[in-house]
């Protein structure tokens, strides 16, 4: 006989510890699968830590409402719970006149998503604030910052513990079956094969999310769940630039990333990336031929670099479901129960903004639930 359980979360990277502690509180049975040794091993110890102010993404999208409510949340998490951030503010900087008409669809498109303290700065202005930055013009974001996202991951991982959750580590989902109006969760460890019953299923297995819906039976081609993986590399700076900006300065948009943007972590590192580039497997090695590029993007809006500065850093994998050249997609957060699949909670396609979104993602995750359960 199985373990009957009401909520099975595949995955203990930020958006499954966060819907953990979330739905924990509201006193249901929660066990969370990890294939992993332990939480947030994968994206999300692998991303900038930035706080995204809600600018980039189309209104009443999820990204952007997301975002914006997520990122209030986790200033105030981060202040009760002591977790180490910088509002250092961010800088988009644009290099002409093609850029500057960006940065006023960006300053519109940002006051639409509720992000209402943007500033456009002549270049005048930016030299004021920034005088080692070149740029024709800037948009200013006062409530975009930096934190430790560990120290994020290890309250989620101890609030939902306390709340009752179970995590089972080193325990990788390798089968979700439909089984009446429940399902049946197949699990793989060191001891073989065995299995959970749970009414609910939340699929926020990242990378593998695709996959996770497929095995469940939802058809990823038709539903367009098949996620592409887009490539980050970081590299840092000597630490001879350290304090020479004081915001996170960020280029204009490129199509699949922000953009190689600078960033002075919490510990005073200064780090460049991440770049963006479709490839097919998970390989973090750092690609170390981009270092030329990522030189030529940084060196348009800080001329003082040097290339011989540069070293390669980290990567991180985003989870997309934008192909190359394809337009914006949303976050998929969904009950699948127009499919045949109600209970099944899919959470696909969550790049970011999904560090600074992961407390409202919880939010709206557990209210699904909730429904699922009244
Ligand atoms: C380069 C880069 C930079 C980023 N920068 C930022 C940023 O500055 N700000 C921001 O807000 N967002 C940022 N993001 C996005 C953010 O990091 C992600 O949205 C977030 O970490 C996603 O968390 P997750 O829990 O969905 O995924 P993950 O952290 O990948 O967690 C998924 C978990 O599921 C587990 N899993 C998978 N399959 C199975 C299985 N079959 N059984 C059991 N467990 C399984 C995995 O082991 C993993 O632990 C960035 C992302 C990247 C790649």
């Amino acid at each position: 006989m199985s373990v009957e359980i009401d909520v099975a979360v595949i995955g203990a990277g930020v958006i499954g510890l966060a819907t953990a502690r979330e739905i924990a509180q509201e006193k249901k049975d929660v066990f969370v699968f990890e294939k992993n040794r332990t939480f947030g091993l994968e994206t999300s110890s692998r991303n900038s830590e930035v706080i995204h102010a809600g600018i980039y993404y189309p209104e009443d999208s999820l990204k952007a409402k997301l975002c914006v409510e997520g990122k209030n949340l986790l200033y105030r998490l981060c202040d009760k719970h002591n977790i180490a951030y910088k509002n250092s503010g961010k800088i988009i900087v644009a290099a002409d006149e093609n850029e500057i008409n960006w940065l006023k669809e960006l300053y519109e498109q940002g006051r639409k998503n509720g992000v209402d303290d943007l500033a456009l700065l002549s270049r005048m202005e930016l030299k004021k604030l920034e005088p080692n930055i070149e740029a024709k013009a800037g948009l200013l974001s006062p409530s975009s910052g930096i934190f430790d996202s560990h120290s994020l991951l290890k309250l989620l991982y101890s609030q939902a513990k306390e709340k009752g959750a179970e995590f089972v580590f080193n325990t990788e989902v390798i089968g979700v079956e439909k089984a009446g109006t429940k399902y049946e969760i197949q699990i793989k460890d060191r001891d073989g094969i065995s299995a959970f019953v749970s009414h609910v299923v939340v699929n926020c297995a990242g990378l593998n999310s695709d996959r996770i819906a497929q095995l469940a039976g939802i058809d990823i081609a038709k539903s367009a769940y098949k996620l592409h993986y887009c490539k980050g590399e970081y590299f840092s700076l000597d630490s001879k630039y350290k304090n020479l900006v004081s915001r996170l300065i960020y280029p204009a948009p490129e199509q699949a990333g922000h953009g190689i943007h600078w960033r002075q972590a919490l510990d005073g590192r200064v780090l460049l990336g991440p770049s963006a580039h479709y490839v097919e497997e998970i390989d973090y090695r750092v690609d170390e031929t981009q270092k030329q590029a990522f030189y030529d993007s940084v060196k348009k809006y800080l001329p003082l670099v040097e290339l011989e500065d540069l070293e390669p850093e980290s990567t991180g994998i985003r989870p997309k479901l934008q192909g190359p050249g394809e337009d914006f997609r949303d976050f998929v957060i969904t009950d699948e129960e127009g499919s045949g699949f109600p209970g099944l909670i899919n959470l696909i396609g969550i790049e970011s903004p999904g560090l600074t979104a992961s407390l409202a993602i919880a939010r709206y995750v557990g209210s699904m639930v909730k429904n699922f359960f009244t």
